[in-house]
């Protein structure tokens, strides 16, 4: 085995331990307690929040739609209005199970957002929005700046009167791998501005976020900041102050992942510097993060 090859192999094995507790970080805790119970500490700091349990590799389709049921049973009992999100290729993209989520959704009155994963699930997730538009529950899906079909996934969200949330999005487009995050983001933006009345906008970046706000302002859509707790959140809460706009924090919970690549971290060698200050973080697991 050539010694660079061992070299690399015997530092992924070193840091696995290490990223494995860095993750943790980014969740609120393994259960929907741990959830709820810093869902209740946002309220307090007058931010709203959407739960997203996010599942394991041994977690069936039966028992992540059980997680999803508790969890909207959690939200209509908050102190503060919250939303679920979901992930459909957790519940096996079965119809069955998302119509038992959707029921419980619709006796509570609470909003179901599709969460987006790689470009391969997309059309199979539009055919399940497409058909739940009808179901009386108010849907939510998010769209990926770094995909090209976005643009006419947005128009696709307004014709369904889903709520958008815009995001850079964590899987590249196939069709067009370094299409740019930031410009297809405003791309997205500029077609839902003045078409959708909501509109989140899900990103960290505090200047882009600044300019999705104001185009969206400008045009008359209202919209509210979405943070992913964890996330570095000062420069953005500062941009949502100085726009008027609420905030609301995406909570996840159960399985923990980083949110960034280790395999990138030859090319983006920061990435070791967040992988440390991280596993110190989730040693102390306060709410949020304030860098
Ligand atoms: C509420 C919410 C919901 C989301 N939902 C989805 C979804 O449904 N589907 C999907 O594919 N993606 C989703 N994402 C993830 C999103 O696609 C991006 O991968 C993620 O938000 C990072 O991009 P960014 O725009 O926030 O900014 P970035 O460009 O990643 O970061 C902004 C700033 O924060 C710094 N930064 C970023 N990460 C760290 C870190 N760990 N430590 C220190 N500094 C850091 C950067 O240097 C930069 O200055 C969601 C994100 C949010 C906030």
């Amino acid at each position: 085995m050539p010694l660079n090859h061992y070299l690399r192999r015997t530092a992924s094995a070193c840091l696995l331990p290490l990223a494995q507790r860095a993750a943790r970080a980014y969740v609120a805790g393994p259960e929907l307690n741990d959830a709820v119970r810093l869902a209740d500490e946002l309220a307090q700091q007058d931010f709203a929040n959407t739960l997203g349990f996010w599942d394991g590799e041994g977690d069936s389709p039966r028992a992540v739609a059980d997680h999803y049921l508790a969890a909207l049973d959690a939200l209509a009992k908050a102190p503060r209005g919250g939303y679920l999100s979901i992930k459909l290729p957790a519940i096996g993209d079965s119809r069955l199970l998302l119509g038992e989520v959707l029921g419980r959704a619709r006796q509570l009155d609470l909003r179901v957002h599709f969460d987006s994963l790689g470009p391969e699930t997309a059309d199979l997730m539009w055919a399940a929005v497409a058909d739940a538009a009808s179901s009386g529950v108010e849907l939510g899906c998010s769209l990926p700046g770094r995909w090209r079909r976005s643009v006419d996934d947005a128009a696709r969200a307004i014709r369904l009167g889903v709520v958008p949330r815009v995001v850079k999005g964590q899987w590249a487009d196939p069709a067009e791998p370094e299409r740019d995050p930031r410009g297809g983001f405003l791309e997205v933006i500029d077609r839902l501005a003045g078409r959708a009345p909501r509109v989140a906008v899900a990103s960290h970046d505090a200047p882009l976020a600044r300019e999705a706000i104001r185009r969206l302002k400008a045009a008359g859509s209202s919209c509210e900041l979405e943070l992913l707790y964890g996330l570095p959140q000062r420069a953005s809460l500062a941009v949502a102050a100085s726009e008027g706009v609420p905030v609301r924090f995406y909570v996840p919970y159960g399985r923990a992942y980083l949110p960034y690549c280790l395999g990138q971290a030859q090319r983006q060698p920061w990435l070791l510097w967040w992988l440390l200050r991280d596993s110190l973080a989730a040693m102390i697991l306060p709410t949020g993060r304030t860098a």
